[in-house]
């Protein structure tokens, strides 16, 4: 008899986006196959986790038979795009960011039919436009054609070395992490608003391996600038020279991110020019990056609101009386509204028509669910942690389930020493992979051993700005005994209002070192 294997699983959406009929039947399918909970991700879709293999088949069918798609949320492919969630109807560069979010996703979809012959036994499916085929873009039709099995002509036989990642943002909207990304585009809009085209970043991501120099978390450069008519001919250059060129050999140094350092930036704009066929323009000045959560009412810019949910690590649950699992499913389904995911694994709930606002609070109060943002502790807030353990095989150590223990601590702690209002970017992760993108964060601890954390410092309050490693080894037993010399250090030391991330920046290692030694010695 076969064993019980489970499975994990995570929708494709693009900018986040779940309709209201999509999110249903994923809280539904949670309760009927999966482990009763949903999980928002860093990269905006949802992970339905515990699924057996023998319930998979009708999972996925659920899924795509009503709005979603996992196609191509894993694999060595085109993940999720992203974009910034917020809805806002009166500024034209957010309407873009999400429209060229679906139409790179459409353009990088794999042309295989094998997905629904698997999943739907090769019936046509659904899809979220009028049009009843199957959504599965041609190459230079973002707009989605059906073609079925017709062999891949962006990813080839062998599709990519590994995992690529795309965002689409708009100037100074950092919610996307713009820097993690493999490729991100930056809307450029003309003085009417109208559309002109992209900045275009390339070469971040995060994932490494402890103990291998050769693997490293990178930040992503600017690469240059093209006009909107040539962008996905420019996408796809970028993506055949990956293809082409990225590390079949080492799948740890198989990301974008290797070949760009080890070409170094203007051989790689060279060669994609070769695929391009024309010189890349220089890059377009931009405004500085800036991280906001949304979090709490919003307005829409059209006379509609949208209110964000923070939801901690992403896990939608019920536990007690904190009903966030049952208040979302009676929000969403008498109001009807449509859902984006934060890259910070918050909801943002819109269209919702301001006479609507007292019922959607009173659901959310009789459920016991805080959805002010003033009255949420701050470190909870900005931080985040992936799931580990008991859910992930690559976990060296927990990180979801540890993480409310580590933000008290460092509260109680910060508040003893006289920095009670202070509060910064802290994100955790079981392992060095880094899911929820802790070598942006101003304090990242990554799993190194089982109840041991690597540290990094350096990050900043915008996620602009990668850390740095400062200790490979701490006990989460020592972490009060570890953080107090260099919070002390910090407020002494910190100039005007300078965050935590930014102040380790600008001392540097060596003079907190020499602080906490001093410090453990008086
Ligand atoms: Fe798993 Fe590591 Fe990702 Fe955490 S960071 S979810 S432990 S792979």
């Amino acid at each position: 008899q076969e064993k019980d294997y489970q499975m994990m699983l995570r929708t494709r959406s693009p900018g986040g986006f779940i309709p209201p009929q999509l999110y249903l039947t994923l809280d539904k399918l949670s309760y009927q196959y999966g482990n009763n909970t949903l999980r928002a991700t860093t990269r905006q879709g949802f992970q339905l986790h515990g699924i057996l293999k023998k319930n998979l088949k009708a999972t996925v069918a659920a899924i795509i038979r009503n709005m979603g798609s996992t196609l191509g949320a894993c694999g060595d492919l085109n993940r999720n795009v992203m974009a910034p969630p917020a809805p806002f109807k009166n500024r034209a560069e957010y309407k873009y960011a999400w429209e060229y979010a679906d139409k790179i996703a459409n353009v990088l979809t794999p042309q295989t039919g094998a997905y629904y012959e698997i999943w739907l036994d090769g019936e046509k499916a659904i899809s979220g436009e009028e049009n009843p085929e199957v959504k599965v873009a041609r190459l230079n039709d973002p707009n989605g054609t059906v073609i079925r099995g017709q062999e891949e002509p962006i990813y080839g036989n062998h599709y990519m070395p590994r995992k690529f990642k795309i965002s689409v943002t708009v100037p100074g909207d950092n919610s996307i992490d713009i820097y993690t990304q493999d490729l991100s585009l930056v809307v450029i809009t003309g003085t009417e608003g109208e559309l002109r085209g992209f900045n275009i970043f390339a070469g971040g991501g995060l994932g490494r391996t402890h103990n291998k120099e050769e693997t490293f978390a990178r930040a992503a450069v600017p690469f240059g600038y093209v006009a909107k008519e040539e962008v996905y001919n420019l996408v796809k250059a970028i993506i055949a020279t990956q293809r082409d060129y990225g590390n079949r050999t080492n799948r740890r140094r198989a990301r974008l991110k290797y070949l760009i350092h080890d070409w170094g930036i203007e051989k790689f704009r060279s060669m994609v020019e070769n695929y391009f066929g024309k010189s890349i323009e220089i890059s377009k000045s931009l405004p500085e990056f800036r991280y906001q959560d949304f979090l709490g009412w919003n307005q829409q810019g059209d006379g509609k609101l949208f209110l964000g949910v923070p939801i901690n690590n992403g896990r939608i649950k019920d536990e007690g009386n904190f009903q966030l699992k049952t208040a979302l499913r009676e929000v969403i389904q008498l109001f009807d509204l449509p859902i984006r995911i934060t890259p910070s694994q918050n909801l943002l709930l819109y269209e919702i028509a301001p006479e609507n606002k007292v019922a959607i609070e009173e659901v959310f109060y009789r459920f016991g669910i805080i959805t002010n943002p003033e009255k949420i502790e701050s470190l909870v807030r900005y931080s985040m942690a992936c799931p580990a353990l008991p859910t992930c095989g690559l976990a060296i150590t927990e990180s979801e389930r540890a993480i409310p223990g580590f933000l008290e601590r460092i509260r109680a702690l910060l508040n003893k020493l006289g920095l009670k209002k202070e509060h910064f970017v802290i994100r955790m992760t079981g392992c060095p992979n880094g899911c929820a993108r802790p070598y942006m964060a101003e304090l990242g601890f990554v799993g190194s051993a089982p109840e041991y954390y690597q540290v990094w410092l350096g990050g900043s309050p915008n996620q602009t700005r990668l850390a740095k490693p400062y200790i490979q080894k701490l006990h989460h037993n020592d972490l009060e005994k570890f953080l107090e010399p260099i919070f002390v250090f910090f407020k002494n030391s910190r100039e005007n209002h300078e965050s935590f991330g930014d102040f380790c920046t600008r001392v540097g290692f060596e003079a907190i070192r020499t602080f906490v030694e001093n410090y453990q010695s008086r």
